[in-house]
């Protein structure tokens, strides 16, 4: 698999060893955005490399997330997701289907925090229904998700700077 020059170049400068298995593996994390689990990476990445391992896949990940270009997309008792899309971004969770679809955040950096606590990382995750499944609802009997993506549940999360 091809990666697109951006990428290449990125890898390029930083001193990143981008052997062919981490290469297949970010290439398909870009290509399909629909947050897959390792196992789903794995499947897909044997179609390319049939001889590819789920370890080497783990190892493939655990390394692009060091460094900083995929994320770990973690919900309750669910398996992690990575998501490649770096732009600052929410997450909306399907509770009925279990797609997740990045949403643009509305946050404007302005919490109501205790004097002297800094944010360094703020995540929030949306979990309901999406559009595809709040419009097979609304013409079923179940009256949750009527208007398309309706949050639900709001988690939010901050995490304290290392220093
Ligand atoms: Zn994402
Ligand atoms: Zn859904």
């Amino acid at each position: 698999m091809k990666l697109p020059l951006e990428h290449v170049q990125r890898f390029a400068g930083s001193g990143i060893r981008l052997t062919k298995q981490r290469e297949e593996v970010f290439g398909l994390l870009l290509q399909k955005r629909d947050h897959p689990t390792a196992t789903e990476v794995f499947l897909r990445a044997k179609k390319h490399m049939p001889s590819i391992s789920l370890a080497t896949i783990y190892n493939c990940l655990d390394a692009l997330v060091d460094w900083g270009l995929v994320k770990q997309v973690n919900l309750d008792r669910a398996p992690t997701r990575y998501c490649a899309n770096l732009q600052e971004h929410s997450h909306f969770y399907c509770e009925s289907c279990g797609a997740i679809s990045d949403v643009d955040v509305p946050f404007d950096g302005r919490w109501d925090l205790p004097p002297g606590f800094i944010v360094a990382h703020a995540e929030v995750s949306l979990k309901g229904q999406c559009a595809k499944c709040s419009a097979q609802h609304s013409l079923g009997t179940d009256p949750i998700g009527m208007g398309g993506f309706s949050a639900q549940h709001a988690k939010m999360k901050t995490q304290k700077r290392h220093s």
